[in-house]
């Protein structure tokens, strides 16, 4: 039986962060996930690395300070995966906020941020109409300006996990489901089954820690772990619409009658909208989009941009995923504002569980686990590894100059990117809008051509 340190469970953000940052610092890790690396909650998120302007509602300035100096740390350190854009807050006669309560909580984001943030602005009306013609011009004010950074968030996670694979000492495979635990006197027996060829092993760890996010409540049960429900299971969904469906020269916050925000971000040749927040009890692996929360986000668009033609057609793709949200004593209210915190519990002596938190704020979560596992194992722990640059660039990158597409970069792609099926292709790898049916080429080449690289 092979031995590992630590095993962990799920190849989201955290799961490939933590590997990262365990392999950085000498441990002997696996990294397991049931399908593609960051193929769940960690490539359905709005794709903001950001403070958080809306928290500071709730008070959470130590999050929201902590999540502003890792968006500027990413923004530094991956600027083919991100990029700094600027958001603008319109404000209507009947907006919750007045002006100068926008005007104080944009200041409070630029001195949370160390002054790194490009500052913000307030426009007058005539101003924001420039910025966002499409905008409802009836009852308009003006608006804030600040700025946030726009991610691939599949990507960034792909790249945590290729930087921590190249130390040589961690290991990972994708399309393997943990369907097995079991508690020895060295600390977890670990079985699972690849979802490819059927195969099943089973590896012996000293630590087996769990970054499966939105699934952890019903999987932890199931394998025998001692584990009480700790989340507050909350979908989004977004829409990815044609450029030119409305005309913005940013970013926009809406505020819905619901009082909740919606993103409208322009990227990828394509507008970025999101998102809902509705609690679920179903299955949520590869969850998708209804066609009632597509209704309600066209509908949330058309009251903001009246004279944009917002119907199905605007509509390239949809995706959608789950919120981890820790469940907090006594809470009653909107899923919104429950807060981004996030927690590590340990069921026992051997495991650990990280739940909760944003994707913004993965580096400093995984932190917080990898300097207690890391000393337990008898390494020393080194923090500041986790803040040098990645050191294995996807070959596709998703802003930026990007190479043409040919047979020999895409076979490259594929041997060394960890590429197991064609929708890890061209959903993570090259980050195309379509899904994998609607595909006519990609990025230039036949699809049946490069579909049959997989059979
Ligand atoms: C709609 C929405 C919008 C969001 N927007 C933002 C945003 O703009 N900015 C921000 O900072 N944060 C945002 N977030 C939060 C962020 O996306 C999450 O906090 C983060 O992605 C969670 O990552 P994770 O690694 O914990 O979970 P996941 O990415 O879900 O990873 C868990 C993994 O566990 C695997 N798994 C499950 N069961 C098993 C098993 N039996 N065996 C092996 N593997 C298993 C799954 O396949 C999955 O890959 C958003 C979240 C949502 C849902």
């Amino acid at each position: 039986m092979k031995r590992f340190e630590v095993v962990i469970v799920g190849g989201g953000i955290n799961g490939c962060g933590l590997i990262r940052d365990l392999a950085l610092n000498g441990v002997e890790g696996l990294l397991l996930d049931k399908g593609d690396y960051s193929s769940q909650t960690s490539q359905g998120s709005s794709k903001m690395l950001h403070g958080g302007i809306r928290y500071l509602e709730n008070l959470d300035f130590g999050l929201v300070q902590e999540a502003l100096e890792e968006k500027n740390l990413w923004l530094r350190l991956t600027p083919h995966l991100c990029f700094e854009r600027e958001f603008y807050l319109p404000l209507y006669t009947y907006s919750k906020y007045r002006p100068f309560m926008l005007k104080a909580g944009l200041l409070l984001y630029d001195f949370l941020s160390h002054f790194q943030n490009r500052p913000h602005a307030m426009l007058s009306k005539a101003q924001a109409l420039a910025q966002v013609p499409s905008l409802d011009e009836r009852s308009l004010l003006g608006a804030g300006k600040y700025y946030d950074g726009v991610v691939d968030d599949a990507k960034l996670s792909l790249e945590c996990l290729y930087d921590g694979l190249l130390e040589g000492c961690a290991q990972a495979k994708s399309y393997c489901e943990v369907t097995q635990t079991r508690k020895t006197p060295e600390g977890y027996e670990v079985s699972f089954r690849s979802l490819k060829t059927g195969q099943e092993e089973t590896v012996a760890a000293k630590f087996l820690v769990f970054t499966t996010g939105p699934f952890t409540d019903l999987l932890l049960p199931k394998l025998g772990i001692p584990w009480t429900p700790q989340l507050l299971p909350s979908k989004g969904i977004h829409l990815w619409l044609k450029k030119g469906t409305i005309e913005a020269h940013g970013s926009v916050v809406l505020t819905t009658r619901d009082n909740r925000v919606v993103f409208v971000i322009p990227q990828r040749n394509s507008i970025l909208v999101g998102t809902t927040e509705t609690p679920v009890d179903q299955e949520i692996f590869d969850i998708r989009a209804t066609q009632d929360e597509i209704a309600y986000l066209l509908g949330v668009l058309r009251e903001y941009f009246p004279g944009a033609q917002l119907d199905e057609s605007a509509i390239i793709s949809t995706f959608a995923a789950v919120r981890p949200l820790v469940r907090e004593e006594g809470h009653t209210g909107a899923l919104g504002k429950v807060s981004r915190f996030h927690k590590i519990y340990r069921p026992d002596q051997s495991s650990y569980v990280l739940i909760g938190g944003k994707y913004t704020t993965f580096r400093r979560m995984v932190q917080e686990l990898a300097q207690e596992i890391v000393p337990r194992l008898g390494h020393r722990y080194r923090p500041n590894l986790t803040l040098n640059p990645l050191r294995q660039r996807s070959l596709m990158p998703t802003f930026g100059e990007k190479p043409v597409l040919t047979r020999e970069l895409l076979r490259q792609i594929i041997k060394t990117e960890y590429v197991t099926t064609f929708d890890d292709l061209v959903r993570r790898r090259l980050s195309l809008l379509e899904g994998p049916e609607d595909l006519k080429d990609v990025l230039g080449l036949p699809v049946a051509e490069v579909r049959s690289f997989f059979t």
